[in-house]
């Protein structure tokens, strides 16, 4: 799986919970993490994204301490206004490192080089 399609997923993910469909397992159905995280949390798309670790720098901390704080529930979804708020900045955060990485995708060159004579 490359990371364009996992950070895909994520996006995904947050509109499913944006909706109301879905929950957040945090590292056991983040993409991302299913695949980085091993504890050290290495080669992640959003800590590339980012320069931090662990989701920091990221919505998430801001999504997950509000769960702790006002919901105290062991499925994090959204339950108000603000966990409807975070939620999206989440998703808009992931969104933004899908444009980034397509960016970073085209702007490679593609294999056959224009100005090669042969
Ligand atoms: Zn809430």
């Amino acid at each position: 799986m490359n990371k364009l399609k996992i950070m895909k997923s994520s996006v995904a993910k947050w509109n499913r919970i944006i909706a109301g469909e879905s929950s957040d397992g945090g590292v056991v159905d983040c993409p991302p993490c299913r695949i980085y995280y091993m504890l050290i949390c290495f080669g992640c798309p959003i800590a590339e994204y980012t320069g931090q670790k662990f989701c920091k720098g990221s919505p998430y901390p801001r999504w997950y301490w509000h769960h702790i704080e006002n919901h105290d529930k062991i499925r994090r979804k959204v339950y108000c206004p603000t966990c409807l708020q975070y939620a999206t900045e989440m998703r808009d955060f992931m969104q933004e490192i899908v444009d980034h990485l397509e960016a970073e995708e085209n702007a490679e060159p593609k294999g056959d080089d224009p100005t090669d004579p042969s």
